[in-house]
């Protein structure tokens, strides 16, 4: 069967590169896909980012199945076009999308239905927002409504800061459209975990469990972050804590699209606080695999991908059991000089090794020029490694990232530390 991903970081080349070896998958197009997408045999980029001309594309190639990684083309309606030409498609709906599209609709939903969560109110006129920080002090967090590559949330620690954050919203329109609306919600204490499920419209299916860094530097300093680094899996979720979160955020969600309408099929991305009581809370929504959550996750899983996303697509996740390798996968990213506010361009990347059983190399942003590889994008390269404990999972991707070069390169060397306090 040939294949599409759509999207071009590092969560779709680690899903391309685990739908590739399936034995059933004769091509796996990724759209536009990267460097390393570009430099693989078993993979083919197709530049294309239209969603009615990847119809096309996928039609005039007989493509059995697209799985979609980011949220702009879910929120944009992908699934909903593919479905009405009659083509398969692993993805929610543009309604449904709305959980992650919406920080307004996902938090009037999570406490119409019940779901744990932080106090809240949105607005979308300045007086108001300022006189209800004014009430509820700080810290306090601020958030624009709508999509803003996870750039449009503002911790704010003092008054000053969260007025500040109101201001660049709603005043000065700085995320246009999407921070014309914004949700400014209670300051939650605790430890995040990333709780990942796939879901097929009735059975839900979850995935091995993991945890990101969000700050640019070691001990959660700097500036956030896409994600500097993700491990699986985090022990934080112990088997109780996912029994809860199953039965307190996750079932309650799908059962709640349901009760209002709509169907939710694809990757649910449940973001945690845990407080120390160990009382979890859902911090946000996403409608797709985190990026670089999906590194160490598809490392780790031994399962045919394809023969999964068969049966998500086709509402029998039920007959499925996923098999985990039983290492610990650390992926650590390396990023741009200037990541995350500007991040340089076009600088030589050496050093990649080939891939071992103890490490792999997704790419992000790199581009292949003339068979040399360069830089294009804020975070480049993300090196996974897999070991017997998060300490000799570090090791093997630390080796690997030691080894590589690009003017600038900036790393965290402390990823998975969560997991060695455990
Ligand atoms: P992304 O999609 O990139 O994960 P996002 O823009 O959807 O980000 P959120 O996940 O809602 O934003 O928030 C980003 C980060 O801000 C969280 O991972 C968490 O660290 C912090 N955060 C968000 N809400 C709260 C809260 N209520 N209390 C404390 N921290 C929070």
């Amino acid at each position: 069967m040939k294949i599409l991903v759509v999207g071009s970081g590092g969560r779709e080349h680690a899903l391309a590169w685990k739908l590739a070896q399936s034995e059933r998958v004769q091509m796996v197009y990724v759209a536009p896909g990267n460097g390393g997408t570009a430099r693989d045999a078993r993979l083919q980029n197709v530049p294309i980012t239209d969603l009615h001309a990847l119809a096309d594309f996928v039609e005039q190639e007989h493509i059995g199945l697209t799985v979609v990684g980011p949220e702009t083309p879910l929120a944009g309606g992908i699934v909903n076009l593919f479905r009405a030409r009659g083509l398969k498609v692993f993805g929610p709906s543009k309604e449904a999308a709305q959980l992650e599209s919406s920080k307004d609709f996902a938090k009037a939903f999570m406490q119409r239905h019940g779901i744990p969560t932080a106090e809240y109110q949105t607005f979308s006129e300045l007086a108001p927002a300022h006189a209800y920080i004014d009430a509820k002090g700080a810290p306090i967090v601020i958030k624009a409504d709508g999509l803003a590559a996870g750039k449009g949330v503002v911790v704010a620690m003092t008054l000053e800061e969260a007025h500040q954050a109101v201001d660049h919203m709603l005043a000065d329109n700085r995320f246009g459209d999407a921070g014309a609306r914004i949700v400014i919600e209670e300051f939650l204490a605790g430890e995040e975990a990333s709780f990942i499920v796939m879901c097929d419209g009735k059975n839900v299916l979850p995935l091995a469990t993991s945890q990101d860094h969000k700050r640019l530097q070691d001990n959660d300093q700097g500036p956030n972050t896409g994600g500097m680094g993700a491990y699986s899996p985090a022990p934080i979720v112990t088997p109780a804590m996912h029994a809860r979160v199953m039965r307190e955020i996750i079932n309650p969600t799908i059962q709640g699209m349901a009760k209002d309408g709509i169907v939710f099929t694809g990757f649910l991305y449940a973001g945690l606080m845990i407080d120390a009581a160990g009382n979890p809370k859902t911090l946000e929504f996403n409608c797709r695999m985190g990026d670089p959550e999906t590194q160490p996750i598809m490392s780790r899983l031994k399962t045919d991908l394809l023969g999964v996303m068969e049966h998500a697509v086709n509402g029998t996740l039920d007959a499925v059991e996923l098999e985990w390798d039983r290492r610990t996968a650390v992926g650590v990213v390396l990023a741009a000089a200037g990541y995350p506010d500007n991040p340089t361009k076009g600088d030589a990347i050496n050093g990649i090794p080939a891939e071992s059983a103890e490490a792999v190399t997704f790419h992000a942003g790199t581009t292949d020029v003339d068979g040399k590889l360069v830089t294009s994008g804020g975070r480049v390269l993300c090196v996974v490694g897999l070991g017997d404990n998060v300490k000799m999972a570090q090791k093997q991707a630390y080796e690997v990232a030691d080894k590589i070069h690009f003017e600038g390169m900036q790393f965290r060397r402390d990823i998975g530390w969560r997991g060695l306090k455990h």
